[in-house]
């Protein structure tokens, strides 16, 4: 649905769309921020014919390498290893590393696009990249999944540091996979240095980096609420997801007084009419983190839950919706189904969760709708707190990281509002999209032709 939408963004994108050929999910993501950029950029001399959007996607530099390792079996298996290095205008490069078998460079450059903006609402110095691999962790054993991370970082070692770029977990990254990378970085560096972020607390991490991104988008959805004069009391939501994201965005949701009545993975949902609480979101974070099993487990426990298999939560009635899983798992069918169902507000967990349509029939209808580049940058805002403690050689408490997040999640909806307020309206996509852009775009033009 191209209506309305001005004949030089159309032109542009599809010049785009000519140079980066079967790359669907990299198309999606600059059509979103082109929508809102482009009439801004028309608006404002300052960036008009610097080409400047045009530089922004094409990433400065992408490294693709083999990585060999050898299974339990004593196989000798092959992935595919990518580093995206799209934007360093406003800091080193920033952004996590994801392990699913669906990681290809189409993915990794959406995600990549994405960063740059999150980092910069952030207001911390951050460029923006992305990687991972097409490794699938699901299934394998703790030695599999060392010795695939030692081979993945004996290449991607030339490419990373603290000055240059600093990789996080993402989907499949967790605590373990850091610990992996992080050692081998450092016997191949001999080097101690803050060059990964989520490094366990012992050695370099930051309090609340686990739980930030979860954290963030809730203390966000707070902010939205507040707008409207309205707050969490007596709400209900919906979470899709069950990894690290979806975990703590519940537990900051239970600790607010709301019902969470789903969560999910990729074999179905988790119903809970009777609202999950800590004993119980507990228990799912043993079945995924520690047996790494499927989600229907639940149902074993807490036999009054329903177990919807194969399916989203989308169908269930709730006022607050968080996509906390993956991208594109919230389609114009799931949409239409949320408002039918009366739903307030959607805050995107993940990254791009929602698609353009989606979206679109979110901003037509007026609820509370936040991309993820504002309301999950919580995650990579203590990433970046982590690396300024690591510079310092100190660390702070729990109170004050937590504290310094909610603060940024503040600014950065401050932000939305400047450059997304309409007349009784927020549009946090506009918001999201110019307020990211506009900090990138000066930094660029003060260095030259970059
Ligand atoms: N993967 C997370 C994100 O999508 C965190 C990145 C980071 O901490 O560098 O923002």
């Amino acid at each position: 649905d191209l209506e309305g939408i001005p004949k030089i963004t159309k032109d542009f994108i599809a010049t785009v769309a000519e140079k980066n050929r079967n790359e669907p999910e990299f198309m999606q993501a600059i059509a979103e921020v082109a929508y809102s950029i482009i009439p801004y950029i028309m608006k404002h001399d300052i960036y008009s014919g610097k080409n400047i959007l045009m530089r922004m996607v094409e990433p400065e530099r992408t490294v693709i390498f083999r990585v060999p390792w050898v299974d339990d079996k004593g196989e000798i298996r092959v992935n595919r290893g990518f580093r995206v290095e799209m934007n360093s205008a406003i800091g080193p490069y920033k952004g996590g590393l994801r392990f699913h078998p669906s990681v290809n460079l189409s993915i990794l450059k959406f995600l990549g696009f994405e960063q740059v903006f999150k980092n910069s609402l952030t207001s911390l110095p951050l460029g923006g990249g992305k990687g991972g691999s097409d490794f699938d962790p699901k299934g394998k054993s703790d030695g599999e999944v060392m010795r695939f991370c030692q081979s993945f970082m004996t290449e991607l070692f030339r490419h990373v540091g603290t000055n240059r770029d600093i990789p996080a977990g993402d989907i499949g990254v967790g605590s373990r996979e850091i610990g992996f990378m992080f050692g081998q970085y450092k016997r191949l560096r001999n080097e101690f240095t803050g060059v990964l972020t989520g490094k366990g607390i012992s050695w370099g991490g930051s309090l609340v980096r686990a739980e930030a991104t979860g954290y963030g988008a809730v203390y966000f959805a707070q902010e939205m609420l507040h707008k409207r004069n309205d707050g969490f009391d007596k709400k209900t939501a919906l979470v899709s997801g069950s990894g690290n994201v979806a975990q703590h965005a519940t537990e900051k949701l239970i600790q607010f007084g709301v019902k969470v009545l789903s969560l999910s993975d990729s074999s179905g949902t988790i119903y809970d009419r009777e609202g999950i609480d800590m004993e119980k979101l507990h228990h799912i974070m043993y079945i995924k983190n520690n047996k790494r099993d499927r989600i229907h487990k639940y149902i074993e426990k807490y036999p009054k839950a329903e177990f919807l298999k194969g399916k989203t939560p989308w169908a269930i009635k709730a006022d607050l919706v968080f996509p906390c899983a993956t991208q594109n798992e919230l389609l114009n069918k799931d949409a239409k189904q949320l408002l039918k169902n009366g739903c307030k507000l959607v805050v995107e967990g993940a990254n791009m969760p929602c698609n353009i349509d989606a979206i679109n029939i979110f901003l037509k209808e007026k609820i509370l709708y936040a991309p993820g580049k504002a309301s999950n940058a919580g995650g990579v805002a203590v990433s970046g707190l982590e690396m300024a403690q690591n510079s310092a050689r100190y660390s702070w408490t729990r109170r004050e990281v937590d504290q310094k997040l909610q603060k940024i999640m503040n600014n950065i909806h401050n932000t939305c509002l400047q450059y997304g307020e309409e007349k009784g309206f927020v549009n946090y996509v506009n918001g999201a999209n110019i307020g990211g852009f506009v900090k990138v775009a000066d930094a660029m033009i003060a260095q030259g032709v970059v």
